[in-house]
C-alpha cells in the first residue's frame, strides 16, 4: 500500500487522511465495534513508538490516534497497518465508517442480543456504498446492545437502541436531538434503515454550508425519513428483491429509546465479575497512553488467556474473558504504567484537551497542568470532570460545562465557572501558581462568586 497523500489541517483525519497537529501528523484507526486483538493491539503500539512519537489517544467515539508521524513514516505505517486489518480500501471509505458499539459486544450476558453483525454489515454498507461516502466526516451512527455499559452519553447523529419484544430482540431508531422513535426494525435491518436515513440527511442538507450532524439540520429529518424509506420499499416491491417489512408507522407505536446512564468509573475500571470469569477496565490520564503502556497491557493480557481488548469512548480499555486469578495477576502487572485502575484516582475528576505543544492552537500545556492540578480536586455534584483545562478558548475537548474551567490565553489561564471554554471568564490572566490558589479557595467555598481581574 502506498503513503497516504492527502495532508490537510483542521479535518476529521483517518489513517488514509492524517491530520496535520502541532507535534506532527495524526492518524486515527477506527477499529470495528472497538474490538482489538492482543496482535494488532502490540502492532498499533509497535507503529506508534517506530513511526510516531511513542503517544496514543483514545477518543470517545473508541478510535484511536497515533501522533507525531511525518511524511516519510506514514508509507510504513500503511503497509503495517494494513498486514493487521486496520486500515480501510480507500479515504472515502474510511472517513464514513463511523460506527460506535456497546463495548462488550457478544460477551454481555444482560444484552438483548449479540451486535457484532449488525455493526459488521453497517460498516459494510457504508464503506461498500458510494452515495453515502457524501456524509460529513463526523457522522456518527450507534449500535447499543441494551447491556452493562450503556452509551447513554456518546453525541451520535443516529442511535440503534435494542430492546426485548415478544418478538424477539429490535432496535429502536432515533436520531440526535429528538426523542420520538423513527422506526423500529430487527437487526438485519440496521443497514438499510441506516442508509435511508443517511440519504433523508443528505437530501436535506443541500447548499453550500452544508449541516455536518443530525441537529444542525433546519427540517425535522424524521418526516422526510418516513417518505424515502417508503420509496425504497416500494421500489424494493416492484423488483422483488428485498422488502425490509418494517412499517415505520405501526412498529414504532409505543416502543421509545430508555435513556440509559454511561457507566462511571466505578462500573469501568479495576475488576468486574463478567459472566463465569472477570474483565479489567484500565484508563488512559486524560485520554493518552503511552506506547510502552499499550504493549504492557496488550502483553501481560495475552498472557493471562484473555480473550480481547475492547476500546471505549470513556478513554478505557476492558480486557475481557480472565479468571479471578488472572484478573488479580494483571492487575499487579498494569500497576507499573501510567493506566489508571482505581476508580477514585483523582485525574478522574479532571479533563484536558491536547493542548501544547501537540496543538498548534494552543498557548498552554494544558495535559500537563491537569496532571499538576488534579490531586487539589475533591468530587463536586455535577455530570463529567469537576475540571476542564482548555489549550484554548475554542474548548474542542469539551462541549458540556464544568465546574471550573481553564482557557489557555497568550501564555496564561483564564478561568470559567459552571460554563465552558467559550464562555465568558470570571479571571484572566492567571500563571499556574495563581491557579492553584484560587482552586483550592473555589474548593473550599464553592459558592464563592470569584470576580478576579476579569476581562
Ligand atoms: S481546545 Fe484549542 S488547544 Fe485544545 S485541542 Fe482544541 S484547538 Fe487545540
Amino acid at each position: 500500500m502506498s503513503a497516504p497523500a492527502l495532508l490537510r489541517k483542521g479535518w476529521c483525519p483517518g489513517a488514509l487522511r492524517p491530520m496535520q497537529t502541532g507535534d506532527g501528523l495524526l492518524v486515527r484507526l477506527r477499529p470495528t465495534g472497538g474490538i482489538l486483538s492482543f496482535e494488532a493491539a502490540r502492532a498499533i503500539a509497535e507503529c506508534a513508538r517506530q513511526f510516531g512519537n511513542g503517544l496514543i489517544d483514545l477518543t470517545t467515539r473508541a478510535n484511536l490516534q497515533l501522533r507525531g508521524l511525518t511524511q516519510m513514516t506514514l508509507g510504513p505505517l500503511a503497509e503495517r497497518l494494513s498486514e493487521q486489518g486496520l486500515i480501510d480500501g480507500d479515504p472515502a471509505a474510511e472517513a464514513v465508517r463511523n460506527v460506535i458499539a456497546s463495548p462488550l459486544a457478544g460477551l454481555d450476558a444482560s444484552a438483548c442480543l449479540d451486535i457484532r453483525p449488525a455493526v459488521a454489515a453497517l460498516e459494510k454498507r457504508l464503506t461498500d456504498d458510494p452515495s453515502l461516502h457524501r456524509l460529513p466526516a463526523r457522522f456518527l451512527f450507534l449500535i447499543d446492545d441494551g447491556g452493562g455499559l450503556p452509551l447513554g452519553d456518546v453525541d451520535a447523529d443516529v442511535r440503534f437502541d435494542a430492546v426485548s419484544t415478544t418478538d424477539g430482540p429490535r432496535f429502536v431508531v432515533s436520531l440526535a436531538g429528538h426523542d420520538e422513535t423513527v422506526c423500529v426494525c430487527a437487526s438485519w435491518a440496521v443497514p438499510e434503515v441506516a442508509a435511508a436515513i443517511a440519504e433523508a440527511f443528505l437530501s436535506l442538507g443541500g447548499g453550500a454550508k452544508a449541516p455536518q450532524r443530525v441537529r444542525d439540520l433546519s427540517r425535522p429529518l424524521c418526516a422526510h425519513w418516513a417518505e424515502i424509506f417508503a420509496r425504497r420499499e416500494a421500489a424494493a416491491a416492484e423488483s422483488g428483491a428485498f422488502s425490509l417489512g418494517v412499517p415505520p408507522q405501526e412498529q414504532s407505536a409505543g416502543l421509545r429509546r430508555v435513556k440509559r446512564t454511561a457507566p462511571g468509573a466505578e462500573e469501568l475500571l479495576g475488576t468486574h465479575s463478567f459472566g463465569a470469569g472477570c474483565r479489567v477496565g484500565a484508563a488512559a490520564p486524560f485520554g493518552r497512553l503511552t506506547a510502552g503502556d499499550l504493549d504492557r497491557l496488550a502483553g501481560i493480557a495475552a498472557r493471562s488467556g484473555a480473550r480481547d481488548l475492547r476500546v471505549t469512548p470513556w478513554r478505557a480499555i476492558l480486557v475481557t474473558g480472565l479468571s479471578e486469578s488472572s484478573a488479580q495477576a494483571l492487575l499487579a502487572g498494569l500497576s507499573e504504567t501510567d493506566l489508571i485502575l482505581d476508580p477514585v484516582d483523582a485525574r478522574l475528576l479532571a479533563s484536558a484537551c491536547p493542548g501544547a505543544p501537540a496543538c498548534a492552537s494552543a498557548t498552554m500545556a494544558s495535559r500537563r497542568d491537569a496532571t499538576r492540578l488534579a490531586p487539589l480536586l475533591r468530587r463536586m455534584a455535577c455530570d463529567g470532570p469537576v475540571l476542564h483545562v482548555s489549550g484554548c478558548a475554542k474548548g474542542c475537548g469539551q462541549s458540556r460545562p464544568a465546574p471550573i474551567t481553564l482557557v489557555g490565553n497568550a501564555g496564561c489561564y483564564d478561568l470559567v465557572r459552571d460554563a465552558t471554554a467559550r464562555d465568558v471568564p470570571v479571571a484572566a490572566g492567571l500563571s499556574l501558581n495563581a491557579v492553584e490558589v484560587l482552586l483550592r479557595r473555589l474548593l473550599e467555598n464553592p459558592a464563592e462568586k470569584l470576580v478576579v481581574g476579569a476581562r
